[in-house]
């Protein structure tokens, strides 16, 4: 596809398949994927039936890879390179099908380089362990090892549109790099990056049996997805209504949920209020508000809130948003008409429920502008539930006790910020807070792509992403004993 780019540039419409096991599949049935900002075609993809479905599992679980860690991890050098090399191109297709600006798809091409340059560097780390048995009374003069295998069945990923490209790379970098097979669906909204991506990883030099991305409605096929025998695990980043369907669902197979967040930034009265703001707006309004660990809610001290609100709204009124291709732009769409419609609901029920909007909710079809509240209460539904978009409410709080109690109200437990330099505050945010990470004077999202990443309650079961969690994910351990000491 990677040749074909050009002419999306030139308005041409891009028709793809399915691509298992090295075969292009299609059929007349096809999903089409419109341009948000224009309306224009981007493209279309092939609906799959169950049959598709089942023979890429199948496949999947044939296959058993013989690639070395020196060949796995070449390949997945290569493919950064060829993503690097393309970068511009690559951005311009996430932009087209996600409406996400420019700044913001250059930036994800950017990281999925990593995804692969980390994971390369994994791959070629052996982390067998080693146990003497002469440490008891009744011990042995043996040596228990242990090694990791890929799995014996094939890998079920499914991803969401927010990072069309970077949450594929998360699910398939650690699984070339543990030799496993994966069929991937990318969500039907943003699909093209990941057939773009298998198409990379097949010209880096992959066996196309390990990478087969399939397409279509799921409403038809994801159970498929789910429940094929020749599946043992199920990898899912996306909302939690979905990630709890697939609890109750994909019964004994392995299962990584990755799903929603409500995520605070946490202000104290000692914080540095313009290093709090700046936080504040970029962790926001990045990506259009469109990630996992975007900042949901504000949570300031009652006495810095009135300073804070100020830079917050001066800050957000600098924010440039529009036409996604304006390389200039800050923010481009969100994901459809339907999304900003929401979102615009939910402030004007926040301002029922007391709020004082200062800034935005505007919309021009999926143009959403960035937009502050103060005041809100944090039991209103723009705050406690899940709202993924550029918005900014702030709550004021009281004390840390009141931070920490708003912070845990929802059910949502996936990353946080907090804003302070005063240690007793700090160990009592990283004690009490109920979510899978703490960055102090940084937003929710910061990470590397190699570090532990995910979320606990509705947010995710524990199992961690980030190249080295999915590997250990991905894997069995073998454990055999030798009658050697
Ligand atoms: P979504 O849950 O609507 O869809 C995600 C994927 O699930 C899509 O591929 C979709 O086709 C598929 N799907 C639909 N019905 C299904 C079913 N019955 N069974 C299995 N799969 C099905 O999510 P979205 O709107 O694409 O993405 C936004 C959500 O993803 C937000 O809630 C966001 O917080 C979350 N997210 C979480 C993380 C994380 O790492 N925790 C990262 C990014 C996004």
């Amino acid at each position: 596809m990677l040749s074909e780019l050009n002419k999306l540039k030139d308005g041409v419409p891009l028709h793809q398949k399915m691509r298992v096991g090295g075969k292009l599949i299609g059929n007349d049935r096809v999903i089409e994927v419109r341009n948000p900002y224009s309306g224009k075609l981007v493209g279309t993809i092939p609906k799959a039936t169950v049959g598709d479905i089942r023979e890429a599992f199948g496949m999947a679980r044939r296959y058993k890879s013989k690639l070395t860690r020196f060949e796995r991890s070449n390949i997945m050098l290569r493919a950064s390179e060829l993503l690097r090399a393309n970068a511009d191109a690559i951005s311009d297709l996430i932009t087209a099908e996600s409406g996400l600006c420019k700044k913001d798809t250059l930036y994800e091409v950017g990281r999925a380089c990593d995804v692969f340059v980390f994971a390369a560097n994994q791959a070629l780390v052996d982390d067998g362990q080693v146990f003497s048995c002469d440490l008891t009374p009744h011990g042995k003069q043996r040596k228990v090892y242990t090694m990791k295998e890929p799995l014996l069945g094939a890998i079920s990923a499914i991803t969401p549109f927010n990072h069309p490209l970077n949450q594929v790379a998360h699910k398939v970098a650690p699984s070339i790099a543990t030799n496993n097979r994966m069929v991937l669906k990318p969500t039907e909204k943003t699909p093209f990056s990941a057939l773009l991506l298998a198409d990379i990883l097949y010209e880096a030099g992959l066996p196309p049996e390990m990478f087969s991305v399939v397409t279509g409605d799921p409403k038809e096929i994801a159970d498929e997805m789910l429940t094929n025998a020749d599946i043992d695990l199920v990898t899912f980043t996306g909302g939690v209504p979905i990630g709890k369907y697939i609890a109750g669902k994909a019964v004994y197979k392995r299962q990584v949920l990755e799903l929603g967040g409500n995520d605070p930034i946490i202000v104290m009265e000692d914080a540095d209020i313009e290093e709090a703001a700046t936080l504040a707006v970029s962790g926001s309004y990045k990506n259009s508000g469109q990630r996992c660990t975007a900042i949901k809610r504000m949570i300031v001290h009652q006495a810095v809130a009135d300073e804070f609100v100020d830079k917050l709204v001066a800050k957000t009124r600098a924010i440039k948003f529009g036409n996604p291709m304006d390389v200039n732009n800050d923010m481009g769409t969100v994901i459809d008409e339907r999304a900003a419609k929401e979102f615009e609901a939910k402030v004007k029920d926040a301002e029922r429920c007391g709020a004082k909007l200062l800034y935005g909710n505007e919309r021009d079809g999926a143009v959403y502008s960035p937009t502050v509240l103060d005041h809100v209460p944090a039991d209103c539904m723009l705050v406690a539930q899940e709202t993924f978009g550029p918005v900014s409410p702030v709550i004021r709080c009281t004390d840390i006790s009141d931070a920490i109690r708003i912070s845990n109200s929802t059910p949502y437990g996936l990353s946080s910020s907090v804003c302070t330099n005063r240690m007793d505050y700090i160990t009592r945010f990283i004690r009490e807070l109920e979510l899978g990470s703490v960055n102090v004077r940084e937003v929710p999202g910061y990470r590397l792509e190699l570090t532990p990443f995910g979320g606990i309650k509705d947010s995710g079961l524990g199992y961690k992403e980030g190249v080295l969690e999915a590997m250990k994910s991905f894997s069995n351990t073998k454990t055999y004993s030798l009658p050697w000491l």
